[in-house]
């Protein structure tokens, strides 16, 4: 079928079928109340790594006292430290183009914001921009598209291998991940074929009322259904590396929390594997916005969407975007997140361009809270005691689903993640840091060899991290 020039074959789609209980969730959000014996027992549950079903998801989100507050972020922290430890993955979306045929209301990119300046990257300027980003030190991008014809599945699987055919100096980008219109079974497996690390598509509201607002019903994204089976589809065309979201701020924060549930619910019991991550992007200005927002989503509030998320859904990584401040990632930080972007830039062509300038903006999808560069973001988690990691070890050795392995197998942590963390941050101590942040990324690493207990493998570790010292790259245990 075509829609809008873009061609959808939505025939073999086996549809997920309608697996969010809009009813349902109502109810349970109405009639649950706070009670400290059962948030305490449901902590419980979570903490011995299972993840939580809608009930108990309401249940926690019923708390309201700051007693339970606290005890609610304390349960997170302690979730969080005991199956992931202190790693942080760190990542930049790197925009390919901004055409778009939706017409979503909240995104500078819809086909009706008329004051964006419209762009694709062409081939020589997406080697630039993957240069620079290697320059600085990353590793791990995800590429964002409109939803165009120019955006075909052959197109974006081509752009992947661009990405991973460049290197400059040391740098290499060595995982790829995808964020763009949902694809039929065979653009799944087209891109899939690329080399792609996780597809995401946020379902943006799990309310369909709301999402009825904000999508023109006459656009591609118009259709809920097709977008709620997003991840199924990819799943049949063989991607199980899912990444699932929505935008915080369309509608009431805790239906989202409910609906992200039912989704990783759906997911892990139709097909035994959940998402590999969850994003909670909470909506941000963008260029030509106009529409109203009756539901923007505190601070507060956002730090109980992230505790409780995490809670709920423990075995997934947790992403948290540069939407937000450096001041609200310095407190939800703890509560469970797993990757963050770190100097990123939103302009197509972005990563060239001076800052602020009035072209750059006119080509952002939205403004961001973070603007921090790469450098500083690292300082800032070897200061708070966190290890950057650009890791991708498992990915590259064929294990893809890597937190489920984190959640499932005792000692995974502490016998890959760990060392395969500290040697990527050594690479990047050598070959991008200042000398402050080499002295305290060195601190760090010598404080996580303290704590390991002596053995052959910690001496193995040791003798790899000389060897990154001395210049061999891409090491790992
Ligand atoms: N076009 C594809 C789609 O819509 O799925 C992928 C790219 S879109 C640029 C990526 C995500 O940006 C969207 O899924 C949406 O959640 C988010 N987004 C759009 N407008 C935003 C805004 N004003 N503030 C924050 N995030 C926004
Ligand atoms: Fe297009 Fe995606 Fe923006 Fe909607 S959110 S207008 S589909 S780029």
């Amino acid at each position: 079928m075509q829609q809008l020039g873009i061609n959808l074959d939505k025939s073999l789609s086996k549809n997920g079928g309608d697996f969010i209980n809009d009813n349902y969730i109502e109810e349970l959000l109405k009639n649950s109340t706070e009670d400290k014996v059962r948030y305490r027992e449901i902590f419980a549950k979570a903490q011995g790594n299972n993840p939580l079903t809608l009930e108990e998801t309401a249940q926690l989100l019923a708390i309201k006292s700051p007693e339970g507050k606290e005890e609610l972020f304390n349960a997170a922290r302690e979730l969080k430290k005991q199956i992931y430890g202190n790693r942080i993955v760190l990542f930049a979306p790197l925009y390919i183009g901004n055409y778009c045929v939706n017409n979503c209301a909240y995104c500078g990119f819809r086909k009706e914001a008329s004051n964006t300046i419209r762009k694709t990257l062409s081939r020589d300027e997406l080697i630039k921009e993957v240069t620079q980003l290697e320059d600085e030190g990353q590793k791990r991008l995800i590429l964002v598209f409109g939803e165009s014809p120019k955006y075909t599945p052959e197109y974006i699987a081509e752009c992947t291998k661009i990405v991973y055919s460049v290197h400059s100096k040391n740098g290499a980008i060595r995982r790829v991940n995808i964020n763009a219109a949902p694809l039929d079974i065979k653009g799944y497996q087209i891109v899939k074929s690329a080399g792609i690390g996780t597809y995401q598509v946020f379902q943006e509201t799990y309310h369909k009322p709301t999402y009825s607002k904000y999508h023109p019903k006459n656009t591609i994204k118009g259709d809920y259904l097709w977008r709620l089976d997003a991840m199924d589809r990819a799943y049949e065309a063989g991607i199980d590396d899912m990444g699932i979201g929505a935008l915080i701020g369309l509608y009431d924060w805790k239906f989202e929390v409910m609906g992200l549930v039912s989704h990783a619910i759906h997911l892990k019991e139709k097909y035994g594997v959940g998402p590999h991550t969850i994003s909670f992007p909470r909506i941000q200005p963008a260029t030509d916005m106009t529409t109203d927002l009756p539901y923007i989503t505190s601070d507060e509030d956002f730090e109980k969407l992230v505790a409780i998320i995490r809670l709920s859904v423990p075995y997934t990584g947790m992403i948290m975007t540069a939407r937000e401040t450096k001041e609200i990632r310095n407190k939800v930080i703890d509560f469970g997140v797993s990757q963050i972007d770190a100097g990123t830039r939103l302009e197509i062509g972005g990563y060239q361009k001076p800052k602020d300038s009035q072209q750059a903006l006119n080509e952002e999808q939205f403004q961001i809270g973070d603007t921090r560069k790469l450098e500083d973001v690292v300082y800032w988690l070897l200061q708070n005691d966190y290890i950057p990691s650009f890791c991708t070890s498992c990915y590259r050795a064929g294990r893809t689903g890597e937190h489920f392995m984190e959640f499932a197998i005792p000692g995974f942590i502490k016998k890959f993640c760990t060392p395969n963390a500290l040697l990527t941050l050594v690479e990047y101590l050598e070959d991008y840091a200042s000398e402050k942040t080499k002295i305290e990324g060195y601190r760090l690493i010598n404080k996580e060899l303290d704590q390991m207990p002596d053995s052959a493998y910690k001496q193995n570790i040791i003798k790899k991290i000389e060897q990154a010292k001395s210049g061999e790259r891409d090491l790992r245990v």
